[in-house]
């Protein structure tokens, strides 16, 4: 699997598929989530309504992915992962790592091959840059699944110097 590394802006990735950094109602926020529900218009939120009314009534449980249309997004598909927020009394790092895993997961059943993930958690769910670009990395890099190119996208320079590092300190 080819791991690159880009920074900018989500929505605008030639990808078959772009992760959402969810929450788990499903039906919208901030950051990551705003911004692919404002440029993806409505078809991406109907699908997501949909959803909550069928498999997740209770919402996305962290960790976990789902699928959605990518709406008017030039990718082919959303799929949704929800963070786990950052705690500092707890290792909620394995969730983290699930998210990754299970977006891929997803991926290789739609038959993406190109996904591009943004640093999941690292927004409003506050977990610290660098640890989470380790996860992040880690994650992927260890995942058995027929996904090509997985593309992280990084909003500022901050959050690509530290992927950019991870990437060098991963082994493999
Ligand atoms: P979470 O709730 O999982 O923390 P956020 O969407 O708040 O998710 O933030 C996740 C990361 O995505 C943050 O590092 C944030 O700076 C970044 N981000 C925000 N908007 C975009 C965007 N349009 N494209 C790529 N990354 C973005």
């Amino acid at each position: 699997m080819d791991i690159e590394l880009v920074q900018g802006d989500i929505t605008e990735q030639e990808v078959d598929a772009v992760v959402n950094a969810a929450n788990s109602s499903l039906l919208g926020g901030g950051g990551v989530d705003g911004a692919i529900h404002r440029r993806g218009g409505p078809e991406i939120l109907a699908e997501c309504r949909r959803l909550r009314e069928t498999r997740y009534g209770e919402g996305l449980p962290a960790g976990q992915a789902v699928a959605t249309t990518a709406g008017r997004l030039p990718a082919r598909w959303v799929v949704h992962t929800v963070g786990p927020v950052y705690s500092a009394s707890e290792d909620r790092s394995d969730v983290l790592a699930s998210c990754y895993a299970r977006s891929l997961q997803v991926a290789d059943e739609l038959g993406a091959r190109t996904v591009a993930f943004p640093a999941v958690s690292t927004g409003v769910y506050r977990w610290p840059i660098e640890d989470a670009a380790r996860i992040a990395i880690e994650a992927v890099r260890s995942a058995s699944t027929d996904v090509q190119t997985c593309r992280f996208v990084l909003f500022d320079a901050a959050a690509y110097a530290a992927f950019e590092r991870a990437l060098a300190d991963s082994p493999g």
